[in-house]
């Protein structure tokens, strides 16, 4: 279960850096938006998440990091199921407020 952190940046820094070459100005983690978007493009509005597939559920079609543990159920299910409900809250709101909103996942970075 080594690779399963709560707060893994580095697929994080890899976006930021892309975003950074590209020439784009952002700032990240805006305490104002719903979920705390990873890099915001205000002028655009436009918001990047950058989701660990295991912690936000990647969709197991295209990757498998998003499988849940198979033992501890009862702990996990639940507490992996808020992180999705939550996620879906934070995009509608963001949405609805005008802001295009980009999911990039772990396994992509
Ligand atoms: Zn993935």
């Amino acid at each position: 279960m080594s690779r399963i952190r709560s707060k893994d940046t580095k697929p994080e820094m890899v976006v930021r850096k892309l975003a950074h070459a590209m020439g784009y100005r952002y700032r990240i983690h805006r305490k104002d938006l719903p979920g705390k978007p990873d890099l915001v493009f205000g002028p655009r509005r436009k918001v990047v998440f950058v989701h660990g597939c295991f912690w936000h559920q990647h969709d197991l079609e295209h990757c498998l990091d998003g499988r849940r543990p198979k033992s501890n159920t009862s702990y996990w299910s639940p507490k992996l199921q808020r992180n999705v409900d939550r996620d879906v809250d934070h995009v509608t709101a963001l949405k609805a407020a005008g802001w295009q909103v980009l999911i990039v996942w772990e396994c992509e970075t």
